[in-house]
């Protein structure tokens, strides 16, 4: 199975990271977003994101160009009919989702591997609704795409070998790592790192600590890079809530149970760093704890 031409469905945070790592490595990237603005916030984060590559040395100028050439976009969704592989990575919520596939498959090519970045809905359910399960994957790239290495593959119960394998090649061509997970709520990364960071919410809402305490606590004594509340309002606390809820309705386990200040801070609206508050406060010259 030849990739060559790549559609990615949504133009957020994860879709443009996701179509400035295939442009870098030779792909053709047609980039969709029912959002016009969207669209354009993509190409011109990617273009400076490449900048910053390029003054730090790690891609040259002239890869820069020819990867930027590369990209193209269209509010369309049938546009991406003949692309050979399409990773839908638009908003978290199945119904979004659902939609997407249902108007984008009349559209596509019997071969094409169609995917999806979620974070946390069932694979095997997504396919399933599909006309094509056998060439249905997970694909779960991390954030922020460009300085990640890992991506997570996660095969539904129906995904074939060859596509399983063709999506292996593709990351490698990334230059960057797989890791198979089975299809299970939150896969690998997300099931440890968010029930983690939903304890560190509980350490701050029992008194055990306070927000730099414990930030503090992790980054030295377990050699963490950056702290879990520090984490949580980088990935954003609604995030981290909805995938405790899939973690607690998916495996109904009460040990998954959200700690009740993290949704306390998401009624709140401080949802982290998107939103200049959550554990910190963003709003002036450095990050302020928050309790
Ligand atoms: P985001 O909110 O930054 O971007 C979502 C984009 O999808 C928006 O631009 C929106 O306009 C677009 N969109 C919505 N409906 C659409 C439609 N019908 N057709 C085309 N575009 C549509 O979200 P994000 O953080 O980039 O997350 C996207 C996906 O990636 C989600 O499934 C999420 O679970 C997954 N993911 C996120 C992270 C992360 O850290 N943010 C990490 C891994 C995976």
């Amino acid at each position: 199975m030849d990739i060559r031409s790549v559609g990615i469905v949504g133009a957020g945070q994860m879709g443009n990271g996701i179509a400035h790592v295939f442009a870098l490595a030779g792909y053709d990237v047609l980039l969709n977003d029912v959002n016009e603005d969207s669209l354009q916030k993509a190409v011109a984060i990617i273009d400076r994101n490449l900048e910053r590559q390029v003054s730090r040395g790690k891609v040259s100028a002239k890869d820069r160009q020819a990867a930027m050439g590369r990209i193209r976009t269209t509010m369309t969704l049938a546009d991406l009919g003949p692309s050979d592989l399409v990773i839908e990575a638009a908003t978290e919520r199945e119904t979004v989702k659902q939609a997407i596939f249902d108007a984008l498959l009349p559209h596509l090519k019997p071969e094409t591997i169609l995917t999806s970045n979620t974070s946390s809905i069932s694979i095997t359910r997504l396919a399933s609704r599909t006309d094509r399960p056998e060439k249905f994957m997970g694909f779960h790239f991390m954030n922020p795409v460009p300085v990640m290495q890992l991506v997570e593959l996660i095969r539904g119960i129906a995904t074939d070998q060859a596509t399983y394998s063709a999506l292996h090649a593709v990351v490698e061509k990334l230059g960057k790592t797989a890791a198979s997970a089975e299809d299970f709520p939150a896969f690998i990364v997300n099931r440890i790192l968010i029930p983690m960071i939903n304890e560190a919410v509980y350490t701050l809402y029992e008194g055990v600590g306070n927000v730099r305490s414990i930030d503090e606590a992790l980054k030295l004594g377990a050699n963490h890079p950056m702290g879990p509340l520090e984490l949580a309002d980088f990935i954003g606390l609604d995030t981290c809530l909805a995938i405790m809820n899939v973690l607690y309705d998916g495996l109904a386990d009460t040990k998954y149970r959200p700690c009740p200040l993290l949704t306390k801070y998401v009624e709140a609206g401080w949802l982290g760093r998107k939103s200049q508050r959550g554990f910190y406060d963003y709003r002036g010259e450095v990050p302020v704890p928050t309790r």
